[in-house]
């Protein structure tokens, strides 16, 4: 979307512009005889936030766990700010810390409190001293509006709670980007907004961002691009406006007659 007139700095639908942070080039993936991904191309920005959409068994959580390195490609090239993504070793580990990642299920570590989830990448990637984790830590986990919960451990938290204490760890490693898949889709309904809402202030305050998931509200208020995939293609790729009101392809039409 290019920015216009109607568009101004403050609206959240402002185009924010930059150099590509994550390029994925002509790359496949088979699981066996099954073909996940069929020469996926793709570019995310520095600053986009990009909504990945589709029917179950399309591909998305494969090509983000690819973009994480957690999972292999047969063939093709993955590049975030420039660097392609290297097999293993202390690299990967680097490279892997700049790139946030939120699942659907929250993924905390269950027998650390909510605090030491978030210090311990810090302390032990980026090398910082437990102080500074934790100062750093505590600030993240206001901003997500979890701070009195530090010291009990995730199980003690909500869904909701949990999955916004694995944006904040996500969020406390400086992440070029985050990738979070389906976030809200293991949450009860009452619970989805207050995730989403976090989500919404990370879009506006510049965060690179792809999201899968299928709601439609977060994708309208924050999205700049909508990536429909099926069967392990790109099918469309269009503003999430145009995506909603308008999708061209027959498989997207069916899949927006199901979820809307
Ligand atoms: P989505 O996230 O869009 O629902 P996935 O990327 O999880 O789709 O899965 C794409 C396809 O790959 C599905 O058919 C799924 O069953 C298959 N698949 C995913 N992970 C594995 C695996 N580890 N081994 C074999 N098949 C897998
Ligand atoms: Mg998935």
């Amino acid at each position: 979307m290019e920015p216009t007139d109607s568009s101004p700095a403050t609206s959240n639908i402002t185009v924010r512009r930059g150099e590509p942070l994550v390029v994925v080039k002509d790359i496949n993936k088979h699981y066996g005889e099954l073909h996940v991904l069929k020469n996926i191309n793709a570019v995310v920005n520095r600053g986009e936030v990009v909504v990945v959409i589709g029917p179950s068994g399309s591909g998305k959580s494969t090509l983000c766990r690819a973009i994480n390195r957690l999972e292999t490609i047969d063939d093709g090239v993955i590049t975030i700010d420039g660097v392609k993504l290297p097999a293993e070793g202390k690299a990967l580990a680097h490279l892997r810390a700049d790139v946030g990642m939120v699942f659907q299920a929250f993924n905390l570590f269950a027998h650390k409190t909510v605090l030491e989830n978030v210090t311990l990448g810090p302390m032990k990637v980026r090398g910082l001293s437990k102080a500074e984790a934790e100062k750093k830590a505590m600030a993240l986990l206001e901003r997500v509006g979890v701070a009195n919960q530090a010291k009990k451990m995730p199980a003690q938290l909500s869904g909701g709670q949990q999955q916004r204490v694995a944006i904040a760890r996500a969020l406390a490693m400086e992440p070029k980007l985050i990738l979070l898949d389906e976030p809200t889709s293991a949450l009860d309904p009452e619970m989805i907004n207050e995730v989403l809402e976090v989500m919404v202030d990370l879009a506006n305050e510049g965060m690179t961002m792809i999201v899968v998931t299928h709601e439609m509200g977060f994708a309208r208020k924050a999205a700049d691009r909508v990536i429909f995939m099926a069967e392990g293609e790109i099918v469309e790729e269009t503003s999430p406006e145009e995506f909603f009101t308008n999708p061209q392809s027959t498989r997207a039409q069916d899949f927006l007659s199901k979820i809307l």
